[in-house]
């Protein structure tokens, strides 16, 4: 359970006394970004390749930071949020992305030194072979550390997957005991405007893969078994943007909201 702090629907009544010079309205800033995620799929497409994919997803960071200060402003938190650097209660839930953050985040470990690569390897597969006989609900609620935590520190936070930024919480005794601790009575916390722009992406990534003729479903992917796909693979890139089921073995229904 979750619960929300803050408005959730776009349009909500937020009262300022602040005068604005120009006001970009709540849901303009959405559509914007719904439009964006379209135009990106797009880019990354026509570019074909990690590299491409890597800088479309630097542009998609870019754009979610801008459409997240102009909507913060018009929703505040109104208090402290928890998240802080060390904190990874959250990154020990199973995560959720789609393919084109996936070669990003893959074209990074790509430059790693060997011996980081490795390990990470070692990591994904080590994951793979523990949920690997699991049924869909157990990996579901499997909670383990997220493969890219080293050093209780994220190693692709630039490139992490936008489900990652999105989430925070106000409290994060109630995430450690809700994530870890086989729930709290009260669900965790959280401000609502992140996770809101984070979704409004997913679909305009979901519209941006049916006009790129990409298979939709590779919208919703388990970011590690996907990872490690790209990983092993020859010429990932050519075969995905060329229409190949890749990441089948990866796709999952699973919504982040069951997750949770
Ligand atoms: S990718 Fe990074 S931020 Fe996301 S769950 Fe894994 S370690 Fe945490």
């Amino acid at each position: 359970m979750v619960k929300v702090s803050g408005p959730l629907k776009p349009g909500t009544k937020v009262s300022t006394t602040a005068p604005k010079p120009k006001r970009v309205s709540f849901e303009s800033t959405l559509t914007d970004m719904r439009a964006l995620a379209v135009a990106t799929v797009a880019q990354a497409r026509q570019n074909g390749t990690m590299t491409g994919a890597r800088v479309v997803a630097a542009g998609i960071k870019e754009a979610y930071d801008g459409a997240l200060a102009i909507l913060e402003k018009e929703v505040p938190a109104g208090e402290p949020l928890a998240c802080a650097a060390g904190c990874t209660h959250c990154c020990h839930l199973p995560v959720v992305t789609d393919a084109i953050t996936v070669m990003a985040v893959a074209d990074k470990v790509k430059s790693w030194p060997k011996a980081a690569r490795k390990k990470l390897m070692d990591r994904l597969r080590e994951r793979e072979r523990k949920r690997g006989s699991m049924s869909e609900t157990a990996r579901r609620h499997h909670r383990a550390p997220c493969p890219m935590l080293v050093d209780g520190k994220c190693s692709v936070y630039e490139e992490r997957p936008l489900i990652c930024r999105s989430f925070n919480s106000f409290d994060a005794k109630r995430c450690e005991r809700h994530f870890l601790g086989g729930g709290h009575p009260e669900g965790i916390d959280v401000y609502r405007i992140p996770y809101m722009v984070g979704e409004v992406f997913t679909e305009g990534a979901t519209e941006g893969f049916e006009k790129a003729g990409l298979n939709p479903k590779d919208v919703s992917l388990d970011f590690a078994k996907a990872l490690l796909i790209v990983l092993e693979a020859e010429d990932p890139a050519e075969r995905f943007f060329d229409g190949e089921a890749m990441f089948e073995p990866a796709r999952t229904t699973v919504k982040t909201e069951e997750i949770l």
